[in-house]
């Protein structure tokens, strides 16, 4: 894939090279070459989050607090505990939801049981699934339908695996890793279909592919690419930053999944080290010591305010110049979740406030 890097400005204070000040780092060993940030393009919000985001916010502005939302509705906990701020209401399952209120189902989809349960509690739902998780979801009920039996390669306990999983359970088997891809069974091996989760590691997800294969040799493939666009374009993005990298930091939370495969692909692709973190105050700086490039990623729920906060942090350790590496540019948005749409359109809302990655900075 090709890549552009562009020097870009940020607006962040200059820092003299030469100042030792309180964030300077006192590197015992020697940095090789000028301090530098590369920053990977695409990063961060995905149109499926931004869409997900963008319905709680709707739904409290046009219904009024309190919206119950069942799970988080992207993994970040900032976005949550801002949402929270503006009176949304996490909760584990639908039986939280006091009888009548209304409840958003989060990006990562849910199970046709856990629909079911809402319309008998008689719960008002919008439902800001991710499409592209619909579409998995729809797979795993053709497929079903057509009587395959269908390996899901994703991680057990991920809402989204519960999701797609529950689709279809009688026909569905969960194969978490490379080893289970050995020794997972299945009644009719000459009948199987494999789906997966969204946010996976691509590369890690083919050698599953490739283990399936040798054992069923006419294991089918899905119509299209189950890892969505956004997890791709990331990895990408990470790969050609991380062989020049000493130190990646990515930017997002412990249970987000393509955040955590952001980290690993770093470190698989050559960078010396890969951290994670939340927030800009998470960065410690004995993980500086003989860096001169750090290469700076975020996952698909993460609002561009918290990269820029560890881009402020890195100028204050010295790390001012920082290159954008561009390896996709991303357009696509969703339209908001039907039910709301209605809502929105009832109360003369045309403002929708969609932008795609970027667009809500402030974040
Ligand atoms: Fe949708 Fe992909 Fe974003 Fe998940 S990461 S919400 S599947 S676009």
């Amino acid at each position: 894939m090709s890549s552009a890097a562009v020097s870009v400005s940020l607006g962040l204070p200059e820092v003299p090279r030469q100042r030792r000040g309180r964030h300077e780092i006192e590197a015992a060993a020697p940095v090789s070459g000028d301090k530098r940030v590369l920053l990977a393009a695409p990063r961060g919000y995905c149109a499926g989050v931004d869409r997900a985001v963008i319905a709680v916010e709707k739904a409290l502005e046009h219904y009024g607090a309190p919206v119950y939302v069942r799970k988080q509705i992207v993994h970040n906990r900032h976005v949550v505990e801002t949402l929270e701020a503006q009176g949304a209401i996490f909760v584990d399952d639908t039986d939280e939801v006091p009888s009548g209120e209304l409840v958003v189902f989060s990006a990562h989809g849910v199970s046709p049981a856990v629909v079911n349960a809402a319309a008998e509690r008689e719960l008002r739902t919008i439902d800001a699934t991710c499409p592209l998780v619909t579409k998995v979801h729809r797979e795993a009920v053709r497929f079903a339908r057509a009587g395959r039996q269908i390996l899901l390669i994703g991680h057990e306990g991920h809402e989204e695996v519960e999701g797609t999983y529950g689709e279809a359970p009688e026909v569905t088997t969960i194969v978490n890793n490379p080893e289970e891809a050995r020794t997972v069974e299945v009644p009719d091996p000459g009948n199987v279909t494999w789906l997966s989760q969204t946010t996976l590691s691509v590369d890690e997800t083919m050698e599953i592919v490739g283990i399936l294969r040798e054992r069923f040799p006419e294991l089918q493939d899905p119509p299209s690419d189950d890892i969505c666009y956004a997890t791709t374009n990331r990895q990408a993005a990470i790969k050609e930053i991380a062989p020049q990298a000493e130190l990646v930091i990515v930017v997002g939370s412990s249970n987000s999944s393509n955040s955590v495969r952001l980290v690993e692909v770093a470190l698989e692709y050559g960078a010396k080290k890969a951290e994670r973190v939340d927030f800009a105050r998470q960065v410690d700086e004995s993980w500086f010591e003989g860096v001169a490039t750090v290469g700076v990623t975020s996952g698909a729920s993460v609002p561009e305010v918290l990269v820029r906060e560890v881009l402020q942090l890195l100028a204050e350790y010295g790390y001012g110049d920082v290159s954008e590496v561009t390896t996709a540019e991303e357009d696509i948005l969703f339209s908001l979740p039907k039910e709301l749409r209605a809502k929105l359109k009832e109360g003369g809302d045309t403002s929708r406030g969609l932008g795609g990655r970027g667009a809500r900075p402030t974040r």
